[in-house]
C-alpha cells in the first residue's frame, strides 16, 4: 500500500496554519501579558537559583557575596520590569497549583546517551546548572 504523502503534507500544512493562528491570537491578546508571564517565570527561576546558591554556600560554610549580590540585582531588575508592566495595567491570573497526579505508567529509563550534556560556563568552563543565571565559579553571566 502506497504511503499517502499528499495527505501527510496537507495535514502538516494544517497544523502549521493552526500554530500560526495561535501565535497571532496571542499577539492580539497583548504581548505585554506574555511579557509579564515571562518576567514572572524569570523571577521565580532567579529566586530559586538564589535560594539554591545560598543553601549550598551555607551548607559548605562558604561565602560568595559578589555572586549573591548579582542574583539580588538580577531579581531586583526583574521585579522592576514586573512593576512597570503592572503599572501599565497588565494583569495575569495567578497560576493555579497543578494537582499532583500519580503516574502509574512506568517510564522507561532514559538512555545515558540521551542525557543532555551539562552546561558549562563560557568563561571558566566550570559545570553550571541548566537554569543558572550566573556561573558559581567565576560569576560570569550565563
Ligand atoms: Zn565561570
Amino acid at each position: 500500500m502506497a504511503f499517502d504523502f499528499d495527505l501527510l503534507m496537507k495535514k502538516g500544512a494544517e497544523v502549521a496554519e493552526a500554530a500560526k493562528r495561535t501565535a497571532v491570537d496571542l499577539a492580539d491578546k497583548g504581548k505585554k501579558q506574555v511579557d509579564l508571564v515571562n518576567e514572572q517565570a524569570k523571577l521565580a527561576k532567579a529566586q530559586r537559583q538564589l535560594g539554591a546558591l545560598v543553601y549550598s554556600l551555607a551548607k559548605n560554610g562558604e561565602e560568595n557575596q559578589p555572586l549573591v549580590d548579582k542574583y539580588i540585582q538580577a531579581i531586583a531588575d526583574i521585579e522592576a520590569a514586573i512593576e512597570e508592566l503592572k503599572a501599565e495595567g497588565v494583569e495575569v491570573e495567578e497560576p493555579v497549583e497543578e494537582p499532583i497526579v500519580v503516574d502509574v505508567v512506568e517510564e522507561p529509563a532514559a538512555e545515558p546517551a540521551d542525557e543532555p550534556k551539562p552546561n558549562t560556563c563560557p568563561q571558566c568552563h566550570a559545570e553550571v546548572q541548566e537554569d543558572a543565571l550566573f556561573c558559581n565559579q567565576c560569576g560570569a553571566q550565563l
